[in-house]
């Protein structure tokens, strides 16, 4: 009997339409078509790029199962994506990918072979005298500079990334220290850096690291009595990315191995790039020398995105995905999303998603409901002004006494209180609060914050305060 690309790929279904709701099957395999097969190779024919990414995120696993069982453990299946669109059978559109689209560094093209991720450290630890071990670096090409939109939200820190990616530790910016709030691109600079130097130095040892796995890979090596290997892991990359720094605030263990490999790399003219949801003058319980460290280089913020750059990032999105949506509704989103990119893009996905699930057209009635789902969804912020408002009336004083310079002891207490929940439910800095309430600085805020802490734990009276406004506040 004779395998063909078609044979292996109904028995593939077959398996797949037992292990998924008839809708999603209707949806995401139907219009797959076999292409090829050739020894344990399948090709499969996927209408877009979106849809090439959906099923890589979501039936991943139950594609494999399906086509080891067909061709056994060496299964590969490689996708080959069709430049035409077939969302809406009315007026098939095509799919325009960048002449710039990037190949990803392990396959070609978007020619993916099937395995499970693996974006692990391979093995972190360097066996002694062995110098330059493979070591993967944990980088997405996806983030790169092609796709990352300027802005002036962002002008600085991209350029600063650029220039970085150019002259790896040949720049002033080092370390390069990229914060701002969530969603606002700093993992996407960060990784958009190391592809860059990937590509022009491929020699050069690179790797991404989020503060979070680096914690847990040092608190391993203490308990493995590993401690030195891991130091020396890290003493060998020439770029070294570390991810939301802020993690290490108040775990002083870690921040000590940081300290030194940090000043190891810099010494010797390697690069590092930090990214942090604070500026180092508002990260707390992170000790001073390594706070000063940050500092040495270059801090450059990413803000929330001006309404046109919110239209060209969904532009570049839906240009890179294939698809093509009404000028009005790519509208509306820039209008409603504003503070953070992630839930731009969300909303263009889910867009996508459910037009392709229930083969919709894009209509803004479709749009209005997901924005509104994402609006809903994020917790509205409170402000300063009102924080003051709700703890100034719950003492029975008015928002000017809380403010004023007083030292009377409740006074005090309020306007401390008021601080702690500014810190607690906005994202304002330490030195904004301050300045909001009553001309104070920074390290008022700090205090303020920590003496709340510690009088929680220890006065009842204080707590119920806490609690109480706690409830006010969040109603
Ligand atoms: P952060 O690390 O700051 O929370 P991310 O880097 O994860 O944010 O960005 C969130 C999403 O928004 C990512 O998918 C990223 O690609 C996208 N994004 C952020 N800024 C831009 C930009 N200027 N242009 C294009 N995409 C962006
Ligand atoms: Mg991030």
């Amino acid at each position: 009997m004779t395998r063909t690309a078609s044979s292996v790929w109904n028995n593939c279904l077959l398996f797949i339409k037992d292990n998924i709701k008839p809708q999603a099957y209707k949806t995401w395999f139907e219009p797959i078509k076999p292409m090829k097969i050739a020894g344990d190779v399948l090709t499969i024919q996927v209408p877009s790029k979106f849809f090439f990414e959906w099923l890589e995120e979501h039936y991943i696993k139950l594609l494999r199962v399906a086509l080891v069982r067909e061709l056994g453990d060496h299964a590969k299946l490689v996708y080959d994506v069709r430049m035409e669109n077939t969302y809406s059978n009315k007026n098939p559109h095509t799919v325009k990918f960048p002449s710039s689209n990037k190949k990803p560094f392990n396959s070609q093209g978007v020619t993916i072979p099937l395995e499970i991720d693996k974006r692990e450290l391979k093995n972190p630890f360097v066996i002694p005298g062995i110098q330059k071990v493979k070591i993967e670096s944990q980088l997405n090409p996806n983030y790169n500079f092609e796709n990352f939109i300027e802005g002036d939200s962002n002008r600085l820190a991209r350029s600063a990334s650029m220039a970085v990616s150019n002259k790896p530790g040949g720049t002033s910016f080092n370390p390069l220290l990229i914060y701002g709030g969530v969603g606002l691109g700093k993992t996407h600079l960060g990784q958009a850096i190391g592809v860059r130097i990937k590509e022009r130095y491929p020699e050069k040892t690179v790797l991404y690291i989020s503060a979070e796995k680096f914690t847990q890979q040092f608190i391993d090596s203490v308990k493995a009595n590993t401690r030195n290997d891991f130091i020396h892991f890290y003493q060998m990359i020439d770029v070294l990315i570390v991810d939301d720094v802020q993690f290490l605030s108040g775990k002083s263990g870690t921040q000590d191995v940081f300290f030194h490999i940090f000043n190891h790399l810099h010494q010797n003219g390697k690069q590092v790039i930090l990214t942090s949801d604070k500026a180092p003058v508002d990260m707390q319980d992170i000790e001073q020398r390594l706070l000063s460290r940050f500092k040495w280089g270059l801090s450059a913020e990413l803000v929330a995105p001006d309404y046109e750059t919110r239209i060209s990032i969904l532009k570049s999105k839906m240009f890179r995905d294939g698809v093509e949506i009404p000028e009005e509704i790519v509208e509306y989103i820039a209008k409603n999303i504003k503070t953070n990119v992630r839930e731009l893009e969300g909303v263009l996905i889910s867009l996508i998603a459910q037009a392709s699930f229930n083969r919709k057209e894009f209509t803004l009635s479709l749009t209005k409901q997901i924005v509104d789902k994402f609006v809903k969804n994020t917790k509205k912020e409170v402000s300063i002004d009102y924080i003051q408002k709700v703890v100034s009336k719950y003492f029975e004083m008015d928002v000017s006494t809380l403010q004023s310079k007083t030292r009377k002891r409740h006074i005090v207490q309020a306007r401390q209180l008021a601080m702690y929940f500014a810190k607690r439910m906005t994202k304002a800095s330490l030195a904004s609060i301050g300045s909001q309430i009553g001309s104070r600085d920074h390290a008022t805020v700090l205090h303020a914050c920590k003496t709340v802490d510690n009088l929680t734990e220890t006065d009842k009276q204080f707590r119920k305060y806490v609690d109480e406004l706690t409830k006010k506040l969040t109603f």
